[in-house]
């Protein structure tokens, strides 16, 4: 490794955001604090950031070093790579027939009781082959990198046998060696009761706890444990003695939580010290207190709630003043949140959440980047991290989320690669 230089300068930078100087995720008022620097610069070295603030300090900083090569960014806004920290990125099929039933008043939990919804991803990604699986899941990949994400979380939960569990986190795997978006792997065997199951929840709970668990850590397929704790689904006991077996083999633990009715499944996330909860759309103030308390991040779903067709939405603004650190996602699943588009989420966040600009691109990125364990090395440009970061056709921040339903993109870097260019 040459020390004598530097790789990659990108410079003409218009509005640097570096998301610098975090200690742990930004709760309050500190999801403001973005750095937003005017005339900035970045400078890599083997993929990972040298400097990056104004442009004088970043020159300073790299002294006389020779640099193989500069980018103009040609004064536009530059941000870290966006991180959407929930998807249900490997399944099956997709649902478009819903949308008329769901126009038609029927409600998500009604669809899923006639053995529709997730069910019928269940049905379609066993039938799915490995290889079938790829080319959908890299697809979406594909489409969420050109919206500028750069690193994701990708959850099984489809398949619910072992070895449909295995072929989705096999294929997640295999993503995260082969394409440049960064995966983190979360298994959510909870994620519904097969229809096979269907009245003995409990039976299925000790298979997932039993057989699947120790068999996803054995061969090392997930980081994560996640679990659907809502009424109908896992009850609020049932989710805590599969995280409390998922903690014991090692697992990160993870929640949706209280997205249609208040069960205490915050409470619960608050309890075992889980990583992240996710919706709360309808969770309580104890819930989020107890939140707060242990530090979980809140990732909040607001694409999921507009094409549920909700009025309410998840009481974002009043997790930020209360001090909570506010995530955002596209849940990305092909029932209840089919896009790829966090863009989207951002617009949603604001128009819907009630977040500011600055609130939102710190829920995507350095938030997010905490609530899957990866802050340490993405989430914000700051010397030591992976170079990850987007020029947006932009001039400033408020920008992407007001001008919306369309892709910012212009140019997006993984490790100091280009790996998107609008060619323009
Ligand atoms: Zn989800």
């Amino acid at each position: 490794m040459e020390h004598n230089r530097i790789d990659l300068l990108i410079h003409n930078i218009g509005t640097l955001i570096t998301m610098q100087g975090s200690r742990g995720p930004r709760t309050g008022r500190e999801m403001s604090e973005v750095g937003a620097v005017r005339g900035g610069a970045v400078a890599i070295r083997d993929g990972l950031i040298v400097a990056a603030g104004p442009v004088d300090e970043v020159m300073a900083d790299i002294g006389g070093l020779a640099i193989e090569r500069k980018h103009d960014a040609q004064g536009l806004l530059v941000t870290p790579g966006l991180i959407d920290p929930h998807t249900h990125l490997v399944h099956g099929g997709s649902r478009e027939h819903e949308l008329a039933l769901k126009l038609r008043g029927m409600s998500y939990l009604e669809i899923l009781a006639q053995g529709g919804g997730i069910l019928s991803t269940v049905r379609a990604t066993r039938q799915a082959t490995e290889e079938e699986l790829y080319a959908k899941a890299k697809a979406s990949l594909d489409m969420m990198l050109s919206f500028g994400v750069t690193t994701a979380e990708a959850k099984s939960g489809y398949g619910l046998t072992l070895e449909d569990e295995l072929k989705q986190l096999r294929v997640a795997h295999r993503l995260n060696r082969e394409h440049p978006v960064d995966l983190v792997s979360t298994f959510m065997g909870a994620h519904v009761v097969p229809e096979e199951y269907k009245g003995r929840s409990g039976e299925f709970v000790k298979v997932v706890i039993e057989q699947m668990l120790p068999e996803v850590k054995r061969q090392g397929l997930a980081e994560f444990c996640d679990v659907f704790c809502e009424h109908g689904v896992f009850s609020v006991e049932e989710s805590e003695q599969i995280l409390l077996a998922a903690k014991e083999l090692g697992f990160g633990l993870k929640i949706h939580a209280d997205e249609i009715e208040p069960i205490g499944g915050a409470q619960l996330a608050g309890k075992l010290g889980c990583i992240s909860a996710e919706h709360l759309i309808a969770a309580s103030d104890e819930g989020l207190e107890a939140m707060r308390q242990a530090g979980v991040v809140a990732v909040c779903l607001p694409a999921t709630s507009f094409n549920l067709r909700l009025t309410h939405h998840a009481r974002a603004r009043d997790m930020i003043e209360r001090g909570l650190a506010v995530a955002l996602s596209t849940d990305y699943n092909p029932g209840s949140s089919p896009t790829e588009s966090i863009q989207l989420v951002m617009t949603l966040g604001c128009l819907n959440l009630g977040m500011t600009p600055e609130e939102v691109l710190t829920a995507v990125t350095i938030n997010a980047a905490h609530a899957i364990g990866r802050s340490d090395t993405v989430g914000s440009l700051e010397a030591g991290k992976q170079a990850d970061l987007v020029i947006f056709k932009a001039d400033n921040l408020a920008y992407l989320p007001y001008h919306f339903g369309i892709n910012h993109v212009h140019t997006v870097f993984k490790r100091g690669n280009v790996v998107v260019s609008t060619g323009n």
